[in-house]
């Protein structure tokens, strides 16, 4: 996933590391669009000709990723890959590359858990989920070793087990000038165009795509989520830095209650 990741962990020793790094390195075999022989895409190659069955891994995220399209308007869209490939190319896309994308091309199938892409050519890109997926993974491998004191950083998707010793939480400086978050069992991922962005001529685009033009954000936006899961809260900073301020408070607003009525019945 072409990222950095940092493990901090309050421990009798490190055993537990290999473990969560391990598992890391397992979902970047599946997820990554980077690599050629990944699972994801494998399953490029093949599920246009008919639905191929999947780990649960990358179900579970092709699943959050196909919903939050749903109620994004598309505005996040992982089968956006066709675009981003050629922007890492320094390339702005044509309408016949728009037209290989679209999430309602994407069908899944829960029971069967399988794949099924509906046009040639699609290319599926988890760059604004798989992060913060990995990175909830390794806090629960780590917990599955019995260490719950534990930070995760892949880049800047950040999950947070229980906090080290006599304190409160774990404290993250929040960039650009976000100041500084206490976290404990909570994730926070940060999206936006101050780190990575792409030049074409002479506009500074984000890496980040508006699935309805093709074309990277020029917004110059930061936007910081903090959810209970880190694939919530990776996707969301990405889904947020497309719809802007006012829809972007909107869909978290609805999120916030879907996730107060399930505490409740929890
Ligand atoms: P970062 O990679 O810096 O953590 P994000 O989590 O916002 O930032 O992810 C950006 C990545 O998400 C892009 O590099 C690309 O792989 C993918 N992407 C770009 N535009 C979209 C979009 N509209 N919906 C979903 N994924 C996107
Ligand atoms: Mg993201």
């Amino acid at each position: 996933m072409g990222s950095v990741v940092r493990i901090t962990i309050y421990a009798e020793n490190s055993s537990a590391l290999p473990a969560a790094f391990a598992r890391i390195r397992g979902l970047d075999e599946k997820l990554s669009d980077y690599k050629p022989e990944s699972e994801l895409n494998q399953v490029c190659r093949t599920a246009h000709d008919h639905p191929v069955r999947v780990s649960a891994d990358l179900f579970r995220v092709l699943s959050a990723a196909r919903k939050l399209a749903g109620e994004t308007d598309g505005a996040f869209d992982v089968t956006i890959g066709p675009v981003t490939h050629l922007w890492r190319q320094g390339k702005t896309p044509d309408a016949a590359t728009l037209a290989r994308c679209g999430y309602r091309n994407l069908v899944l199938d829960r029971a069967r858990r399988t794949v099924f892409l509906k046009l040639a050519g699609m290319q599926l890109d988890l760059g604004g989920i798989a992060k913060g997926y990995a990175a909830d993974e390794a806090l629960a491998t780590l917990r599955a070793h019995g260490v719950k004191q534990a930070l995760v950083a892949v880049s800047g998707d950040i999950a947070a087990g229980d906090p080290p010793p006599g304190k409160e939480g774990w404290r993250i400086g929040v960039e650009p000038k976000g100041g500084e978050l206490l976290l404990r069992n909570a994730a926070v991922s940060t999206s936006g165009d101050t780190e990575q962005f792409l030049e074409s001529d002479g506009v500074r685009h984000s890496h980040i795509i508006d699935p309805k033009t093709g074309l990277g954000l020029t917004s110059r936006v930061a936007v910081t989520v903090v959810a209970r899961h880190g694939i919530d809260a990776d996707a969301l900073a990405t889904a947020i830095s497309v719809l802007g301020p006012d829809r972007g408070r909107a869909l978290l607003s609805r999120h916030y209650i879907r996730l107060m009525a399930a505490n409740e019945r929890e």
